[in-house]
Order: structure tokens, then C-alpha cells, then sequence
């Protein structure tokens, strides 16, 4: 999944300032399953900004809502009668979800309150690790399944580099290599000879937005 944290409050409430009448729009998947952006983390800022606002005397009127998804239009919709009646929005989704917001209101200021950190997994209540960069070659049937990509300092997709030290990496004691992970990970499988097969140098695709769509599908001004 997705996953966020919530911004410093103090970075936050400098967004805010001028605003009489905020919307706080929270989202009801990722950054809701991470703690960091649902039903219950939109009720807890809403209650520090106005605790803060009024200590500041300058009191601000906060409404709360939380879709489904804010990256999907279909739930953005059940905004579109609510939002004329506020100054600015403040979106608890992720980078994509705040964007998404931004661009169905173009004419209302849309605040970020948290910062999206990436893909990752639930490794524990409140802890997440990230797992994948989303770079549109993915290598994990020739890894044993670990990402080179997030797991290594290098992002390399041929491994090991001359760094590599008794299972860690140069970067740091703390920081296992992911090769040497590989390497061990292929090996109970008695798959090391993947380890020799080259990866070809992947396509550049992080200079443009990139899409996806899936086969059979068209973009709508695609279609007759
Ligand atoms: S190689 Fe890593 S970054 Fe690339 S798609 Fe696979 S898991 Fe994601
Ligand atoms: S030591 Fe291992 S993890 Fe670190 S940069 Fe080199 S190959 Fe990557």
C-alpha cells in the first residue's frame, strides 16, 4: 500500500494561515489502513487546529469529510456541493490523491497534511517498510523476490557492487545488502544461477507523469 505521515503540526497550521472556513478531507484507504490520514487522524487535526486557532484568537471553522478513495473520481464527486462553501481544503490523502483533489477544484486552495513516503509494507501496527519504487521493470522473478531497487543504496539491478561486506552494505553496518540477500535467498532455492543473467539497462520513465493502462482499455477520449 501507499503509505504517509502526518506533516509537523507547526508546518500545517503556517498553511492555514488566513483561512477562516477549511474543509479537512481524509481518505478511506491507504493513508487510513496506515494511520496517517483517515476518519480518526482528519478528527484529531481538526481538533488541534482549533485548540490552536484559539488560543491564537483567531478562531477558524473546520468541516471534516472522508471518501472512499481521493484518487478515484467517482468519490470525489460527494465533494463537489460541499466545497464552495470553504476558503481552502485540506487533503490527508497521498501525493496522488492531494493532486487529484487540487485538479477537481482548481479554484480552491488544496493544503497538504501529510507526506507521502512510498510503497511499503505492515511489518507491525505502525510500522511500515518500503518494498517496491514502482519503476516499471520489475526484476523480483530473477531476486528471489526482494527489490534491488528499494533494498539496495544503489538501486542496483546487477549486484553486488565492490562495497558489499559480509552481508552489509558500505552505506552502513546497520543496512544489510540486498544482494548478499539475494544471493543467500537464491541459493536455498538452488536458483544461483540467476544471479549471472544481466539485466539490460531499463528504460528511463521517472521524466514524464507516466500511465498505465491496462489491455483492453482505452482512455475515454480514446473511445468512439
Ligand atoms: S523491481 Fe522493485 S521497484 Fe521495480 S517494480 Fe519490482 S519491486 Fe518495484
Ligand atoms: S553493498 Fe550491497 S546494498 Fe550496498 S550498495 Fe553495494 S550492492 Fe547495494
Amino acid at each position: 500500500m501507499i503509505v504517509a505521515k502526518r506533516k509537523p503540526f507547526e508546518e500545517i497550521k503556517d498553511m492555514l494561515k488566513g483561512y477562516k472556513k477549511v474543509l479537512n478531507v481524509g481518505c478511506g484507504t491507504c493513508v487510513s489502513v496506515c494511520l496517517a490520514g483517515g476518519e480518526k487522524e482528519v478528527a484529531v487535526l481538526n481538533a488541534e487546529i482549533d485548540m490552536a486557532r484559539k488560543l491564537d484568537n483567531d478562531p477558524i471553522e473546520l468541516g471534516a469529510y472522508t471518501v472512499e478513495r481521493q484518487c478515484d473520481r467517482e468519490y470525489l464527486a460527494e465533494l463537489d456541493d460541499m466545497v464552495k462553501d470553504y476558503d481552502a481544503l485540506i487533503s490527508m490523502a497521498c501525493g496522488v490523491g492531494i493532486q487529484f483533489l487540487a485538479e477537481r477544484f482548481p479554484e480552491t486552495p488544496v493544503l497538504p497534511a501529510v507526506d507521502t513516503s512510498g510503497l511499503a509494507v505492515n511489518q507491525a501496527v505502525g510500522w511500515y517498510e518500503e518494498r517496491c519504487r514502482s519503476c516499471q521493470s520489475c526484476v523480483l522473478g530473477w531476486t528471489g523476490g526482494i527489490c534491488p531497487v528499494t533494498m539496495c543504496a544503489k538501486g542496483l539491478y546487477n549486484g553486488p557492487c565492490g562495497g558489499t561486506n559480509q552481508g552489509k552494505c558500505e552505506i552502513s553496518q546497520d543496512q544489510p545488502c540486498a544482494w548478499y540477500l539475494i544471493h543467500e535467498r537464491l541459493s536455498a532455492q538452488d536458483r544461483l544461477d540467476n544471479i549471472k543473467r544481466i539485466k539490460a539497462p531499463s528504460t528511463w520513465c521517472d521524466q514524464v507523469p507516466r500511465t498505465l493502462i491496462q489491455p483492453g482499455y482505452k482512455k475515454p477520449e480514446e473511445e468512439e
